[in-house]
């Protein structure tokens, strides 16, 4: 039995990012990006107005200026040039006029006939977005290894970039096992029960940023188990599976893992979560989950998200952590480290943490409104107050 530190070493020796592609830029949203990208061009590409007003020169002191033009608009090149005395017409986003070095907002003139006056002194370069003042031609805009949101996508749609090279999703095939598990709209026999585990963690694949390939339901019979594993490889970058990963004479995964590939461990000092197996086979990743709901979900969380997110490009690939205080005692198990699950919420300068109630591996409903895992090691009762470390798997205000 290893401890869960040792088990993440394990795991990050053996996952890397998977070979970029090109993509659209509606197909790029949360990836990580593959290269480094530069402007292609000064941006703006010409000074422009930020304002609607008037294009003037701002040392000229004449009382009114003659009107050059009522239309400068954006999208056009303007077709006068700007001396003392005159001003032209600029909308926000049009080139300024030749001549001009300063645009007065509409607000601060009044027109009279041919004329316009100025009811505000003009200062040199006012209202002007000056060419390059964005963006210079060469510059840096985007890292390797940026993880493009709303921002990003719209400087690469600035500079040209309407396709980019980024890390594909993992493939993430998922696999229930056990000769008692039956599909969720069925009727469970008297010794069934409803399969819970592969809808979670697919929905956990999605959150992750995979892409989840479901295997259905498999008996707990090797031939069809070894079957529909080598299946499943074929298909997908990631392989999980969930049950059948215990010391039973019926928990085929195991010999299975060994026998294909390469078993990395089979023993997490963690509750829940003890008989969490990772191998590889043909260099991909498995993950052999127990069957209790809430180990997979909690052994999802600790190790494969992470997994995913370093084969989606992603350099950080942990939960952010945070002490928190206890709003009541918990007692550790005596051996094994403990992933409680928990609310924390934020009174003043101050974080606390209540746990969901019975703690039971089976016990989905440990999860809900669940946004923190505290980490809790073995050791004498942590009374009201104690001091431990939460991993936030969603902000509080999320919840
Ligand atoms: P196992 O890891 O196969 O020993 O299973 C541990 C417990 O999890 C047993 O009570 C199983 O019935 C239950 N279990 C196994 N697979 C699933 C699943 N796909 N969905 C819900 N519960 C499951
Ligand atoms: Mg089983």
């Amino acid at each position: 039995m290893i401890a869960p530190e040792e088990a993440w070493e394990r795991i990050m020796a053996e996952v890397a990012p998977l070979p970029p592609r090109r993509f659209a830029l509606n197909e790029v949203t949360g990836r990580v990006l593959a290269e480094d990208v530069r402007a292609d061009a000064d941006h703006p590409p010409f000074a422009a107005s930020t304002v609607d007003g008037w294009a003037v020169v701002a040392e000229d002191e004449s009382p009114r200026r003659r009107i050059l033009d009522r239309e400068g608009w954006a999208g056009e090149m303007p077709t006068v040039t700007v001396v003392p005395g005159t001003a032209a017409r600029v909308m926000t986003g049009a080139p300024i006029p030749p001549g001009a070095d300063a645009v007065v907002m509409i607000e601060d003139s009044v027109v009279e006939g041919e004329f316009v006056r100025l009811t505000r002194a003009v200062r040199s370069g006012e209202n002007i977005r000056p060419a390059g003042s964005d963006l210079a031609a060469g510059e840096l805009v985007l890292a390797a290894g940026t993880v493009l949101g709303p921002g990003e996508i719209g400087l690469l749609a600035t500079v040209g970039q309407s396709e980019v090279w980024a890390y594909p999703s993992p493939r993430v095939a998922v696999l229930s096992t056990g000769d008692e598990v039956v599909e969720p709209w069925e009727t469970p026999g008297p010794a069934q029960i409803r399969d819970s585990n592969r809808y979670a963690l697919m929905a956990a694949i999605r959150g992750a940023g995979g892409e989840p390939i479901s295997l259905g339901i498999v008996p707990d019979q090797p031939e069809m188990l070894r079957k529909k594993m080598e299946l499943a490889l074929d298909q997908a970058d990631v392989l999980i599976t969930s049950g059948g990963v215990s010391e039973g004479d019926r928990d085929h995964i195991g010999p299975l893992l060994a026998e294909l590939g390469t078993v990395h461990f089979n023993r997490v000092r963690q509750k829940p979560g003890k008989p969490l197996t990772f191998a590889t086979i043909r260099g991909k990743p498995c993950f052999a989950l127990p069957g209790n709901p809430v180990s997979a979900l909690v052994s999802f969380e600790l190790y494969v998200r992470p997994a995913l997110r370093r084969m989606a490009g992603h350099t950080r690939l942990r939960r952010p952590e945070r002490p928190v205080l206890l709003r009541h005692p918990v007692r550790p198990d005596p051996v094994r480290t403990e992933f409680v699950r928990a609310v924390v919420e934020q009174e003043g300068n101050q974080w606390w943490a209540r746990t969901t109630g019975a703690q039971a591996s089976s016990r989905l409903l440990s999860m809900l409104g669940a946004n923190a895992l505290l980490r809790v090691p073995p050791g004498p009762v942590l009374p009201e107050g104690a001091s431990v470390t939460a991993i936030l798997i969603a902000w509080p205000e999320d919840r």
